[in-house]
């Protein structure tokens, strides 16, 4: 280890999931000199994990009520479709698409038929009914009338490759277990951080915390007030096999029963993506139980559909927020500033955008420093994380659970 002089940045952001990567442009391109520094490849945690559903905000409204979280989020699908069009800054347009649409149906229930005409209150992404003959194949011996939503779909790996490839210059990849904060009265003074075999410092303007579950323990290095932050754990499920193309969520009453997104392995076979409320129930079930539980609600909600050719598995993981009072989900993006120190949770990724305009609004002008990111050329960058379904050990067949 060789120690280096201390490098000024305007801001050095630690996390680089969706949240971090999109400030990082964004700052970037307004001349702020900016660092994002990461622990272990980009995306790690929820982006990667992520359904990527670029919500407008419909299943938040199924309770019949423009809902805080809906009307924060409802422009978001007309801003992410023109950044995935390249028609807007960030440039998206590598991001593989999935879907261009979800679709929505409901089980019989006539809390489900009113929680659909709520959803229909004042937002832009709206439900559409589909006519008898657009109905796709899976949903057939499903009842009642079936909406399509125009909420994109995006798969996020590539999502995040496309920001790596633009920003690659200001990425780093770091030890987290060397990491120290030199702080003061205004917040950090100095990072000093181990990547690859030399030792780095950092003077930087602001700091900002991007690390999904990781900015409790940033926090905590940092010395800022503990307890802000909320992990809400989910169970999810992957299926995998002779499966149709869907993606959409089937709702019952204000619930999402089943959210279904689907994909395309590395060997070619296609990948379902099981969340909403199969995910929420998991929580306390081992992955067996979890999947014969998926498996019960999939006949439910899916009748037409074969399951009996399957191989599934589940990944835990949690989704990391500002904590709120009751335990839920906070409304919109939550941005918290402490001295020179800014803590940002996205909450959605259709909210990035959001979140960087709110936290580039409480960072103070560019300095004019130039060059910065040019004394990093030789140090470790970053890779971007893989999907769940590619890490996956164990798989089981339907007939393992039944
Ligand atoms: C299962 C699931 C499905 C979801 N589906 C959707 C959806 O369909 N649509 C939607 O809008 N939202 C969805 N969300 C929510 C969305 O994924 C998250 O709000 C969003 O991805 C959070 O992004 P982030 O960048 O803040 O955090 P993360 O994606 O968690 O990224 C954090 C990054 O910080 C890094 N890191 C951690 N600690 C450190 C450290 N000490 N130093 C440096 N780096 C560090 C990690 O390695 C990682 O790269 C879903 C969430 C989950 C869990």
């Amino acid at each position: 280890m060789f120690p280096l002089s201390p490098i000024s940045f305007d801001v050095v952001i630690f996390g680089g999931g969706g949240a971090g990567l999109w400030l990082l442009d964004e700052l970037t391109r307004a001349g702020y000199e900016a660092l994002l520094i990461e622990c272990s490849a980009l995306g790690t945690g929820q982006t990667i994990g992520a359904q990527g559903i670029i919500h407008g905000g419909l299943k938040y409204t199924l309770g019949g009520m423009l809902t805080g979280s809906a009307t924060a989020i409802r422009d978001m699908p007309t801003l992410w479709r023109q950044c995935l069009a390249g028609e807007r800054a960030p440039d998206l347009s590598k991001t593989r698409i999935r879907a261009e649409a979800c679709l929505m149906w409901r089980t019989a229930s006539i809390s489900s038929q009113l929680g659909m005409l709520g959803a229909r209150v004042g937002l832009k992404a709206r439900p559409s009914k589909l006519a008898a003959d657009q109905i796709p194949g899976a949903l057939a011996g499903c009842p009642g009338e079936v909406f399509k939503v125009d909420e994109q779909v995006i798969d996020t790996a590539s999502f995040v490759e496309c920001l790596r490839v633009r920003l690659c210059d200001r990425l780093l990849l770091a030890n987290k277990d060397s990491l120290e904060f030199e702080c003061s009265l205004r917040g950090i003074e100095a990072i000093r951080v181990a990547a690859g075999e030399s030792e780095l410092t950092f003077q930087p303007q602001a700091v900002v915390f991007t690390a999904g579950a990781g900015n409790g323990p940033l926090r905590e290095l940092a010395r800022l007030t503990p307890g802000l932050m909320q992990l809400r754990p989910l169970h999810m499920i992957l299926a995998r096999g002779g499966l149709p193309e869907l993606n959409g969520h089937c709702v019952d009453g204000a619930r999402t029963r089943v959210t279904i997104t689907s994909d395309i392995d590395s060997d070619n076979r296609r990948i379902w993506q099981l969340g909403g409320q199969v995910a929420e129930d998991g929580v306390t079930m081992n992955p067996v139980e979890t999947i014969s539980h998926t498996m019960t609600e999939l006949q439910a909600v899916l009748p037409g559909v074969d399951l009996s050719e399957i191989d599934w598995a589940t990944y835990r993981i949690d989704r990391a927020e500002i904590r709120t009072e009751d335990g839920s989900r906070p409304e919109g993006v939550q941005v918290k500033k402490e001295g020179n120190v800014i803590t940002g949770w996205p909450t959605k990724l259709a909210l990035f955008p959001l979140l960087a305009s709110e936290i580039k609004a409480l960072l103070d002008e560019p300095s004019g420093l130039d060059n910065s990111a040019s004394h990093l050329q030789s140090f470790p960058k970053p890779s971007v994380a893989l999907p769940p379904w590619e890490t996956r050990e164990r798989w089981f067949s339907s007939k393992e659970i039944n």
